[in-house]
Order: C-alpha cells, then structure tokens, then sequence
C-alpha cells in the first residue's frame, strides 16, 4: 500500500527547499503513492496564485481543489501539509491555511505534524483550536497564527468573536471530509466556507468516500480533481481480520460483558501485540473494561467525551509515546489518530456500519506495517452485523477467519 514502485523520493517532487529540508528532517524521504501523486497537483493552487498576484489573468482557482482519497495510514496528512507550507508567506501576518478536522485530537495530531516539518520556516505561527480547552488563550494565538487547525465549532467560535480572520485564507482543507460532512458539522462548516474569500484552493482528504460526499463538495468546489492511490479493496494488505464468537446462554448485558472481558484476557494472554485499541460503543463501557483490564494485572486506560479534554489529549499522547500499552476507546479515536505502534485492534462490540469498521480497523497496519482486527462478536445479531459490514466492504474473499489459538467456529 504505500510502497512506490519508482525510486523517487521527495526530492523527485521538486519541493521548496525548505519543505523538503523539513521533510528529511522528520525523517520522511519516500513519498508514499498518494503523496507522490496529490502533492504535484495540490502544488498547482500556488501556481494560480503567482499568476494572479502580477495581475495577468483572472484565474478560476477551483482548478486546484482537490478530492485526495486513500487508505488509511497511507500519509494524506503530508499532501495537504507540504502544500500549506508551500503556499504560506511567513512575513504577511496573516492566516493563511484553515484545515479543519472533526475531532480534536486531530487538530493538535495535525498541528504537530505541521510545525515539525515546517521547522525550517522562521517565524512560522501553527495553531490548534479545539473546545474544552480556555477560548481567551485561542483568541491570542488566532491574531498571529499562519496556519489553523481545528475542530468546526471552535473556529466558527472565534470567527465570529472577530479574532480568527478568514479574509485572506488561500487554502482551505477538510481532512476527514465524509465525517465533517455529516448534519452535526453543516451549520458550523457553512458559515466558516461563506467568510473564505471567493479565490482559494480546496482539499478534501478522506479513507471512506460515500456517494453523497461528491454532493455535498460540490456545494463548495467547482470542478475538483479526484486523486486516489488504489483500485482495490479499502483495506489494508498488511491487516489480518479475525472473529472470536462469544456465546452465552443469556446474553443480558452483564453476562456477555462477563464473556467478553474473559475472552479479551485471554486475547491479551495469547497474542502477541506491541499496543492495542479497544473499542466500545458505549462510554460507560469502555471505562469499566479499563478498570476490569486494570484490576487483572492488565495496564490500560480509556479515553471518552466525557473526559475533559486535557484527560482526552494526554490519553492520546500516552498511547503514542508509548507510555501505554492498551486504550479503551469508543469512536471517538476511530479515525485520523496515527499511533503507529498500534498493531492490535479489538472490536469489543461490533461497529454500527462498514465505514467505522474500515476507521476503527485502520488505527493498526500505519504506513505498510502489519496488525490484527479481532472482533468480539455475539453469536446472533452481532455476527449478523459483522457479516454485514464485511459484505459491504468486500471481505468476504479476505481471509476473515477464526482466531486460531481460540478454539471457535469460522464464519461463513
Ligand atoms: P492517513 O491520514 O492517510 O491515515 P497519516 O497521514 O496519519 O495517514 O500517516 C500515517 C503514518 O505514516 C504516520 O505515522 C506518518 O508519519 C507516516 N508517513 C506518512 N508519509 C510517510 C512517508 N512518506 N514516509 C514514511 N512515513 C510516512
Ligand atoms: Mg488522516
């Protein structure tokens, strides 16, 4: 998935030097195949803008916006990266770029990646605005910051506070765009996307890609350029999907988290993994599987909305510096976060439809490596469900199979 064929490596992109000298720096010289093939086209916005800038021609400038598609894992948060560095001009004290995000834990995961690879740029300001953290410290950084990342409804907060100034974005990125594009974002994105300028360069950056995204992007893109790097299935070659049936006589709540939970000890006990995500659709029960984990000699925690958010980004942070082996989670970290030691995935319920599998799944098997997706499913409605979803994603000729090491019927 994210091997190129070629020998190119990111000076064959013929970059800034700055960006490229920022790029090796992180430690990125390959460019994966969506990188090599979006970033010469997303590069085409800052083309336009030299054009207009002496005034030659009145460009239509949606001729760069872009619709970036590609597994998980597979690096889309350089292509829009090296493109915002790239069009950014350090001595206008103005923003520049506004990407947003639907979670936050991926507006400051995005953040990061940005200033480390922007290191090289003097006075280069890359902010994060998320909720649950103070406002009045945003507003400060909103006046003198370059490049914003941020979740929907903080952004639109301080838009409309007058401290965050759109007036002048030339670059506009939704990154997780069939997520942002869902009811609950609408209202927020729409009245961001009507104070842009008219003349700006749009990317959408997306794993999952629904039929009614084009819809919706074509309410704020013209003609967009669609870039994808596969032809195939949506996952990961390097992902191994199993199912471990659960069965209980009496499958009321307590006795099939009663199973579950052992059957999770005995995963633990007999995989090996390096750090593993456990997911929940309920709140509630990802905390009281971490403290039944935690009670078993089995470190973990969990991380939920409810948590405040300084608890929600050091729960993100622990699992990415390694500080933590197991995070319980629910779909809150199921799309975006890159931690790339993350090698096991653990369905402790079964997702409600085949793109959060897909996400959920895609938190292991980061850029090429490989990992585990074990679903914890109860025989019946839950194994139904699961079929479903592996139908819907084209599963059904990949080896989904019975744990071996668990002694449990396959699936057909
Ligand atoms: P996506 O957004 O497509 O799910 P990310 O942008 O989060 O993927 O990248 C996934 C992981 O791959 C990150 O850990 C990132 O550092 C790594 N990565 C991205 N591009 C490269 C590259 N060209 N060379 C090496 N590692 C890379
Ligand atoms: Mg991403």
């Amino acid at each position: 998935d994210v091997i190129l064929e070629e020998s190119v490596n990111f000076t064959s992109l013929l970059l800034p030097n700055h960006v490229l000298k920022g790029l090796t720096e992180c430690g990125f010289r390959k460019p994966s195949p969506i990188q090599f093939k979006a970033i010469p086209l997303g590069r085409c916005g800052f083309g336009n803008k030299i054009i207009t800038k002496v005034n030659m021609l009145t460009i239509n400038t949606t001729f760069a916006d872009l619709i970036v598609k590609s597994k998980s894992g597979t690096g889309k948060t350089l292509v829009f990266s090296t493109v915002a560095l790239e069009t950014v001009i350090v001595a206008r004290n103005q923003l520049q770029v506004l990407i947003l995000v639907p979670t936050r834990e991926i507006a400051v995961q995005i953040q990061d990646v940005i200033r480390g690879i922007g290191c090289f740029v003097d006075g280069l300001m890359v902010e994060s605005f998320i909720g649950g953290l103070p406002v009045e410290e945003d507003v400060k950084k909103a006046k003198q910051c370059h490049i914003a990342v941020g979740a929907p409804g903080r952004v639109k907060h301080l838009i409309s506070l007058g401290a965050l100034s759109t007036e002048f974005v030339r670059l506009f990125v939704l990154d997780e765009a069939d997520k942002l594009m869902e009811t609950s974002f609408q209202g927020d994105i729409n009245e961001i996307y009507n104070s842009l300028p008219q003349r700006k360069q749009l990317i959408a950056s997306s794993a999952t890609y629904p039929q009614e995204l084009d819809t919706f992007l074509t309410n704020y893109m013209l003609s967009p350029t669609h870039v994808s790097s596969e032809n195939e299935t949506p996952i990961l070659l390097g992902l191994k999907q199993f199912v471990a049936v659960i069965k209980t006589s009496n499958p009321n709540v307590v006795q099939l988290m009663k199973s579950k939970n052992e059957k999770l000890l005995e995963i633990f006990s007999k995989i090996s993994f390096t750090q593993c995500l456990v997911f929940s659709n309920y709140q509630t029960r990802a905390e009281s599987i971490s403290n039944y984990l935690n009670q078993k000699g089995w470190n973990s925690t969990f991380i939920s909305a409810a948590q405040s958010q300084t608890k929600r980004l050091e729960a993100v942070n622990n699992l990415k510096e390694f500080k933590n082996r197991i995070l319980l989670s629910t779909d809150l970290t199921s799309r975006g976060i890159d931690a790339p030691n993350v090698d096991l995935v653990i369905n402790y319920d079964i997702p409600q439809d085949a793109v959060t599998y897909l996400h959920r799944m895609g938190r292991a098997g980061r850029y090429g490596s490989s990992g585990i997706c074990i679903n914890l499913a109860l025989d019946g409605d839950e194994l139904k469900q699961l079929q479903t979803i592996l139908g819907m994603i084209g599963a059904t000729n990949v080896s989904i199979s019975i744990l071996p090491l668990l002694n449990e019927k396959s699936i057909d």
